[in-house]
């Protein structure tokens, strides 16, 4: 909560705070002031929508409840500290930051509203308890600041990545990142139709994705899976950081230095038998980078759904090793695909060039 402290914070929401009175019944309702964004300005944004672990006393809870993405809200606030500088001009650039605080259990910000109203609320004696007025303010006003920095991001620079930012069980071992398309896409043609054209299938994978926008200029479905798990997808790239940066830290799965993550140029196929995870769920993103993703046609911006393992998140080590990675791993990312630079002044565009993929 100590991200509230900003005074940039939930000006959006005026809106939404207004309707804040001085009966209790109200003030359970009025849950929006539990979303959290820092506007930002750089073609970034984070989401963190499972990370929250506020807890209002007397508010329905959903059934079949999930813990939440331990660290989630603070790797986000890392990775945006990361990002950060001050530009030639002197105007302090940031990504945008959107914080989910309230606690999972009342409200699923990564499913539709619809999908929450099935599921439903129970009161505190386990009676089942009508759609709750706040939770549904809350998922209003999440969604509102994520569609509100997509709309900045691309006023600003046409297109920009979002990330959305979330926590897997320990008992995984790779992280995985999502982008709309299914393990079945991956796995070279095997499920899919064999009597189509390869530029066909292109487009099929292209349209189903959450990165039209970098694939859009990818002729053939190989191109189109290589921006997901080659060697310059955003999961090697964040592998690659660690093997520069930490040496000397090896992972738990193989012994080897680096991150392991599927897909990725070192486990590129998110159900194959090489990978570790295989006989288990590959979570290839939902509503969040559905809604506020290229996915949508008139959209620009980029989506990735980054799923990660405890290592990465649970202390403040942790946190800060990998937002370092993932920061360096971005701005390769963006020049990579996208053409935009997040480079602090001083690194002269010539030598920059050159130095990928050293940039720190
Ligand atoms: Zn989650």
């Amino acid at each position: 909560m100590n991200y509230l402290s900003e005074a940039f914070i939930a000006l959006l929401f005026l809106p939404f705070l207004l309707f804040s009175e001085e009966t209790d019944e109200s003030r359970l309702g009025d849950m929006s002031e539990f979303v959290s964004y820092a506007q930002g300005n750089l073609p970034v944004i984070l989401l963190a929508p499972h990370g929250g672990n506020v807890k209002p006393e007397g508010m329905p809870v959903m059934p079949r409840q999930t813990g939440r993405d331990v660290g989630t809200a603070e790797l986000a606030k890392a990775i945006s500290d990361r990002l950060m500088f001050t530009d030639a001009q002197g105007v302090k650039r940031r990504p945008h930051l959107i914080i989910n605080h309230l606690h999972r259990s009342f409200v699923e910000p990564n499913r539709s509203w619809s999908d929450n109203l099935k599921r439903g609320w129970l009161d505190t004696s386990g009676k089942p308890a009508g759609p709750h007025q706040g939770a549904e303010r809350l998922h209003r006003a999440f969604h509102a600041s994520a569609a509100s920095a997509v709309k900045k991001v691309e006023s600003e620079y046409k297109t920009g990545v979002l990330l959305d930012l979330h926590g897997l069980s320990l008992s995984r071992k790779l992280d995985m990142y999502g982008y709309l398309l299914r393990a079945s896409d991956l796995h070279q043609r095997k499920n899919l139709d064999r009597t189509a054209t390869d530029a066909e299938l292109a487009q099929r994978l292209r349209e189903r994705s959450s990165i039209r926008t970098a694939a859009s200029g990818k002729k053939s479905a190989r191109e189109i899976t290589e921006l997901v798990r080659g060697s310059q997808s955003l999961a090697s790239l964040v592998d690659r950081a660690y093997r520069d940066l930490y040496p000397d830290l090896r992972n738990s799965e193989d012994g080897q230095a680096g991150r392991p993550a599927t897909p990725s140029a070192r486990f590129p196929n998110p159900k194959g038998s090489e990978t570790p995870d295989h006989t288990r769920t590959y979570f290839n993103g939902a509503y969040d980078i559905f809604i506020h993703s290229s996915r949508q046609a008139e959209c620009r911006v980029d989506a990735i759904q980054i799923e990660l393992t405890a290592d990465a998140r649970n202390t403040k080590v942790q946190r800060a090793r990998f937002a370092r990675c993932m920061a360096r791993a971005l701005r390769q990312f963006l020049r990579i695909h996208y053409g935009l630079k997040m480079d602090p002044p001083g690194k002269p565009a010539s030598t920059e060039v050159q130095r990928v993929p050293r940039d720190e």
